[in-house]
């Protein structure tokens, strides 16, 4: 079994060429959550300085890592799921708030975005233990599907709080963490006064205002093949949004020469196998856009394109394969889209 990650965030064109301003952008970067993070500002605001920014986004990452991370033995959730008690648990307001919003995609997905797959995750061969040799059989798909499903998490909203229904209960928040602290940097450079800005962690994106050319930021989505990364399939206009996107291009386990996919079918307890290659979700908080693009990876296009249409979201498919890419888009979709997928 191979499982293979690679790591890049999608490539974003920030169309610094020909750009007639005297100062450069400023960006700011590092490491997080097993990838990379950046921040690009047009223009810095007089008096705000960069160091100083650069080390209150540092610190925030790390406040998030260590409620949140399944990576870190000491977070809040890693501790969460090693006990077997169905005791309340006290929790940070931070992770409470983020759970309720989980809660609510996981409805409106009708399950398709569950954090709760954590087990599965595991049986697949994409989490922390020694991968699994060959494909789980039935029965223990089966057994392990008894411990998954949101609502046997019991959030306490008053006391903030939480409690498992079962012992077995395991929280993983992989799908929804690069969104949720998007928003957190987003929110503290927001407050700074900074206007225009974009900040990504691996690919996950919030936009604010223009770029430095004064214009709507543009967005390149890949094309969904390992071969092509890093040429852009389609190209978005945005401004004032988060955009997120999930594929198995970059991510997945390889049992006996077949490619499955990291993202997991909470109804079937088994990795998707259909198309769409990647889907792109634009939201107003990359929360939100980060567990949509998982949830609407596991839907597919068909009745994904319907669901999104149905809440008002921006949500594009992309399908096919090396000779022929379509896209499927939402009505909501088709305003930031510039082009059509072209061969390069
Ligand atoms: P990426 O991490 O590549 O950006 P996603 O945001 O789609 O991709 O998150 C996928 C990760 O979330 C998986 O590696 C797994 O840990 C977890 N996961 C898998 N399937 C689901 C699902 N249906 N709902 C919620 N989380 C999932
Ligand atoms: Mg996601």
């Amino acid at each position: 079994m191979k499982m293979t990650s690679i790591l890049l965030p999608l490539f974003i064109l920030l169309s610094l060429i020909g750009c007639d301003r005297v100062e450069p952008p400023v960006r700011l970067h590092g490491k997080t959550m097993g990838t990379t993070w950046s921040l690009t500002i047009p223009n810095l605001p007089t008096g705000t300085r960069s160091g100083q920014l650069q080390l209150q986004i540092e610190s925030s990452l790390e406040n998030i890592n260590a409620l949140m991370s399944t990576w870190r033995a000491d977070s809040e959730i890693s501790r969460f799921n090693s006990s077997t008690s169905t005791e309340w648990f006290d929790i940070s307001p931070q992770t409470h708030s983020l759970l309720q919003k989980a809660t609510r995609i996981y409805q409106q997905s009708g399950g398709a975005f569950d954090p709760t797959v954590s087990p599965l995750v595991e049986l697949w061969g994409f989490g922390h233990t020694l991968p699994q040799q060959g494909i789980p059989d039935d029965l223990q798909i089966k057994s392990i599907l008894q411990h998954t499903g949101l609502e046997k998490l019991l959030l306490d909203d008053s006391a903030i709080r939480m409690r498992k229904s079962i012992p077995q209960l395991q929280l993983d928040l992989s799908a929804i963490a690069k969104g949720y602290a998007v928003d957190e940097v987003a929110r503290l450079v927001s407050a700074q006064g900074i206007e225009n800005y974009l900040v990504e962690i691996g690919g996950e994106m919030r936009i604010s205002g223009n770029n430095p050319k004064a214009e709507p930021w543009r967005v390149a989505i890949e094309y969904p093949h390992i071969e092509k990364l890093r040429s852009a399939a389609v190209i978005l206009s945005v401004t004032d949004a988060a955009v997120a996107t999930s594929g198995d291009y970059r991510n997945f386990v390889e049992i006996d020469g077949k490619r499955y996919s990291h993202i997991i079918d909470p109804l079937t307890g088994r990795p998707v196998t259909h198309n769409p290659a990647s889907v792109t979700v634009i939201t107003t908080d990359c929360l939100s856009a980060d567990a949509w693009a998982t949830a609407f990876s596991v839907i597919g296009s068909r009745k994904g394109v319907e669901l999104a249409n149905s809440l008002q979201m921006a949500a594009m498919f992309i399908e096919g394969d090396d000779d022929k890419l379509t896209t499927i888009s939402s009505d909501k979709m088709m305003k930031y889209i510039t082009n059509t997928p072209s061969e390069p």
